[in-house]
This record gives structure tokens, C-alpha cells and sequence, in this order.
């Protein structure tokens, strides 16, 4: 589903930030990628969305390599990834469901269409009743949960998140990885970008660990 070969990446004229990487994601995996601030892990997620592209090496998401065509592959990676960045972008001057059917008026779906998937969208995450709220009514977890529903809703293969659970309490954070594990459930392929120790530590999973200039496949455990 996902496959990175020999893949560096570094800002600009700076150093390495990513270098040699080297590995596998089979479709339906769950995995996490750990590791301390600073050393890579939102860098990873936006190579494997298209949002940056590597300085070298080969990127294969869903059998296309998105390296080196990364604007033609766009429009292919915003319906094959579901993306949810650090900073969740919603949009504050609509409500909810507004916020969910934007990435489907943005692909062209009819109005109709885009209503009633944005509805099951918001359903599916927990949040049925709260369409009509804005975003800034929601507390943190709601919100993080509409940004997994707009994530979502193009009911895309690959669903990544960075840091989702950063700015909530145990309960919400275990909650918001409940909700990622009833997508993984129905077979979306999962990356979830944390340094939450005790939550990585509760959920038994494949976990890449990216440390500075390290990066360690640790396969099938916490
Ligand atoms: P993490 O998600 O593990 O905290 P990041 O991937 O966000 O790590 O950042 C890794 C390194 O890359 C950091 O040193 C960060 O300052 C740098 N970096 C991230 N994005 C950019 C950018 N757009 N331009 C230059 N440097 C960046
Ligand atoms: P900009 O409008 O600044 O050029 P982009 O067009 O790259 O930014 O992305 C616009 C928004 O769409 C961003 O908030 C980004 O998080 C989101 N986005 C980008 N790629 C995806 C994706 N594959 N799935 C879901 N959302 C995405």
C-alpha cells in the first residue's frame, strides 16, 4: 500500500532530516510512527500525502510512485489519503457540516451527494446532532473528530494523522483512537504520527520509530 525506497528528504539547502528510509505498509496495517519532537514524523506523513515531496528516493502509494510527479499525482492522493495535520484547519466562519462537505464540493460532487455523505461522515465519528454547530462550539476532541470526518468522507484508503490526540486528556485521546480504529476496522490503511508514550504503550501495534538520523522499524509491538 505504501513503500518507501532509499527516500531522503531535507528543507532546502539544509541537512537531512529524513535519510536512507526504507520500508513497507501492507493495506489495512495500523501503525504508529513514535518518536521525539522535532525528529521527522509530520515530514514523513506529508511525503506519503504529496504535501512535500523527497529530495531523493522513491515514494509508491497504492502502486503509483508519487515522487518526482507529485502535482499530477495530486488529485490521485487526495482521493487515495485522508490526511489530518497538526493544526486542523477548520474553518471557523461555517458550520460543521460546511466543513465536511468542502472537500467534496472541491471535487464536484453534486450538492446533494456531498449533504448526505457529509451527514454519514459526522455520524460515523460520534458526532450526529452537532451539524448545524460551528467549529468553535466543539470542544477539543469534537473538533478533532470533525477533522477525521473531513478526512474521511472522500472514504479514502490511507487515513494518516499527526498528532491527534496532542491537545487532549487520556479519555479523549482514547476515545479519538477508538475512532481510528473503527476506519482501520473496515480496512482503511492507518499512520498515526504520536509521541504519546502511554498511549503507544496500551495499543499493541507496528510501530516505526524515527529518532534524529535514526529510523527503526520495530515492527509488531508497542
Ligand atoms: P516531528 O513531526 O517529528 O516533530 P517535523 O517533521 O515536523 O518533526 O520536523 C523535522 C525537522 O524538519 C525539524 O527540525 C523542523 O524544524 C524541520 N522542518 C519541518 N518543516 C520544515 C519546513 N517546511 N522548512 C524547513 N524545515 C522544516
Ligand atoms: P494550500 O491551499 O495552502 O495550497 P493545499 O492545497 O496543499 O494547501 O491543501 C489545502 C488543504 O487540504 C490543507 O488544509 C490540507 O491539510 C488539506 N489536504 C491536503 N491534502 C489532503 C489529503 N490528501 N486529504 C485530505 N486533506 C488534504
Amino acid at each position: 500500500m505504501i513503500e518507501f525506497q532509499h527516500v531522503f528528504k531535507s528543507y532546502g539547502r539544509g541537512a537531512n532530516i529524513l535519510a536512507d528510509i526504507n520500508f513497507k505498509i501492507n493495506s489495512g496495517d495500523f501503525v504508529f510512527i513514535s518518536g521525539p519532537s522535532g525528529a521527522g514524523k509530520s515530514t514523513l506523513l506529508k511525503l506519503i500525502a504529496g504535501l512535500e515531496p523527497p529530495s531523493r528516493g522513491a515514494i509508491t502509494v497504492k502502486d503509483t510512485r508519487i515522487d518526482h510527479i507529485t502535482k499530477r499525482a495530486i488529485p490521485y492522493l487526495r482521493r487515495t489519503v485522508g490526511i489530518i495535520l497538526q493544526d486542523t484547519h477548520l474553518l471557523y466562519d461555517r458550520s460543521a457540516l460546511d466543513n465536511v462537505m468542502l472537500p467534496l464540493a472541491v471535487m464536484g460532487f453534486d450538492h446533494h451527494t456531498s449533504l448526505s455523505r457529509a451527514r454519514a461522515a459526522i455520524v460515523k465519528v460520534g458526532l450526529g446532532g452537532k451539524e448545524k454547530l460551528n467549529p468553535i462550539e466543539l470542544s477539543g476532541g469534537e473538533q478533532q473528530r470533525l477533522a477525521i470526518a473531513r478526512a474521511i468522507v472522500n472514504h479514502p484508503k490511507i487515513l494518516i494523522a499527526d498528532e491527534p490526540t496532542a491537545n487532549l486528556d487520556q479519555e479523549n485521546a482514547q476515545l479519538i483512537l477508538e475512532v481510528f480504529r473503527d476506519f482501520n476496522r473496515v480496512g482503511t490503511t492507518t499512520l498515526i504520527a504520536s509521541h504519546d508514550r502511554p498511549l503507544l504503550q496500551k495499543h499493541s501495534n507496528r510501530t516505526l520509530l524515527i529518532e534524529p538520523g535514526r529510523f527503526t522499524d520495530l515492527g509488531y509491538h508497542a
